[in-house]
């Protein structure tokens, strides 16, 4: 029989069930890396193999990112990219990320993952679209196993240069777009697990319509739907783009999505900020995904995606903290209280989203964008023992302990106090339990000079 491990006595448990069931004094079982029951605490109070006490504290399910570029975090907050818009940020960006070597795709991921799991985060999408030197999608896959996290390893590209009519410079695209799809096809057979309780998944993701040709988006849609995984891209994330697919294309950007066959229930967009009407209501009766991505919209002025005109028309949303150049973070609990707040904004209606609301787009909404919702992003028997637990005593919820679980998003704490993916314990008592914190941070920041100063 599997190892057991009981947490008891949480102030609350938000399960994200069907009938959003919330347990004051609630327990939850975990036998292996899957949780065998949940529910008050007194109803729990079997012998486990360990126990951990979770008084004072909120437990929730583990927050799921949906959009990521993990290697950008060598570059944060860099002089040239701070006031730029999307097109001239990457022109600023491309050619510093141009010297990128494998290592530093390594120990970049590894970071973003730790940021990730500190801010709640147990699941993470990665759009890995940019190779030079040698890098390979198992850079980053190294990364995730080492860090624990559960990781959806989206193998992108980038193919269209600058002399092809394309945004990013020469020198740093792939050029051979049938070496991309066999490179495509080789990460998925030697990577991709099916399971339900699989730790990696491999997506497939050319990177934009402005950096690919039509043609890979056909072809990777084909390859995709073949090899049984999911496509993911970005989509009509600011004005430039949308006029670059009318020109180029003459199309809405949810136009040119439908035409490459980009569309269906195993498919999700990142950002989407301009998806017009008729893509908000084809992304619904389709079952297509969206990775919400809040401060990144907001950092490089793209705008404020019309969330609750989605939700309203049941397309499915998930939360992303985009890459790390754009954000400029990895805070995943950060980015569910961004989306709260911009919904508002953007409709002036301070009901446009709620807390609870937000939690559900960064737990099992993000799970159903990434076609884990059967198995992740609640904490209900059967499910995988992805689990986060805030201490509430933390400052940040000092006087907002009459509603704990709405306080996670109004009051925002930094940390989380306890992480378990699959099972294992990967926060404890605020520290990751997989990775030395300072060694890593000091390793990231040489690496992240010699990419920008060269030394
Ligand atoms: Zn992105």
């Amino acid at each position: 029989m599997s190892r057991t491990l009981l947490l008891k006595n949480a102030t609350v448990v938000a399960t994200m069930d069907d009938h959003g069931t919330e347990i004051r004094d609630g327990a939850v079982l975990i036998e292996g890396n899957r949780i065998r029951a949940v529910g008050p605490s007194h109803t729990l109070s079997r012998e486990a193999d360990e126990t951990i006490d979770l008084s004072g504290h909120v437990l929730i399910p583990g927050l799921v990112n949906t959009h990521h570029h993990m290697f950008q975090s060598l570059t944060r907050a860099l002089p040239a990219a701070q006031n730029a818009e999307l097109f001239d940020w990457l022109d600023a960006l491309f050619p510093v990320w141009a010297n990128i070597t494998p290592e530093m795709m390594t120990v970049s991921a590894q970071t973003a993952m730790a940021e990730l799991m500190l801010s709640g985060c147990t699941t993470a999408a990665d759009h890995a679209y940019f190779y030079v030197n040698g890098g390979r999608l198992e850079d980053n896959i190294e990364a995730a196993s080492i860090m624990g996290l559960r990781y959806h390893g989206v193998r992108g590209a980038i193919t269209l240069g600058k002399s092809q009519g394309g945004l990013p410079p020469d020198l740093v695209v792939e050029k051979d777009e049938d070496a991309v799809l066999k490179e495509m096809q080789r990460v998925v057979e030697a990577h991709h697990d099916a399971s339900s309780d699989a730790m990696l998944q491999v997506a497939l993701g050319p990177s934009s319509p402005f950096t690919v040709t039509p043609d890979l988006m056909r072809q990777s849609a084909v390859l995709a739907r073949n090899l049984g995984v999911r496509l993911h891209t970005h989509t009509a994330e600011n004005g430039k783009d949308l006029a670059f697919s009318q020109q180029r294309y003459g199309m809405t950007p949810a136009q040119f999505a439908e035409e490459m066959n980009w569309v269906g229930d195993d498919v999700w967009h990142a950002h989407c900020v301009h998806l017009d009407d008729h893509g908000i209501q084809l992304f619904g009766r389709t079952g297509t995904g969206v990775a919400h991505c809040p401060c990144s919209n907001m950092r490089l002025a793209s705008g404020h995606a019309p969330i609750r005109r989605m939700l309203d028309n049941g397309v499915r949303v998930g939360l992303g903290v985009d890459g790390s150049a754009s954000n400029d973070g990895n805070d995943l609990l950060g980015e569910a209280r961004q989306a709260m707040l911009v919904a508002r904004v953007r409709d002036e209606d301070p009901a446009a989203l709620s807390a609870r609301e937000a939690l559900r787009l960064a737990t099992r909404g993000g799970a159903e964008v990434l076609g884990r919702g059967d198995h992740l992003g609640r904490i209900q028997a059967g499910y995988c023992a992805d689990l986060v637990a805030w201490k509430l005593d933390d400052i940040a919820f000092a006087g907002g302990l009459s509603d704990p679980l709405a306080a996670l998003l109004f009051c925002a704490p930094r940390r989380v106090s306890l992480s378990i993916v699959n099972g294992k314990t990967v926060v404890r008592d605020g520290q990751l339990t997989t990775v030395e914190l300072p060694r890593l941070v000091e390793r990231h920041n040489q690496l992240s000079r010699i990419l920008i100063d060269g030394d």
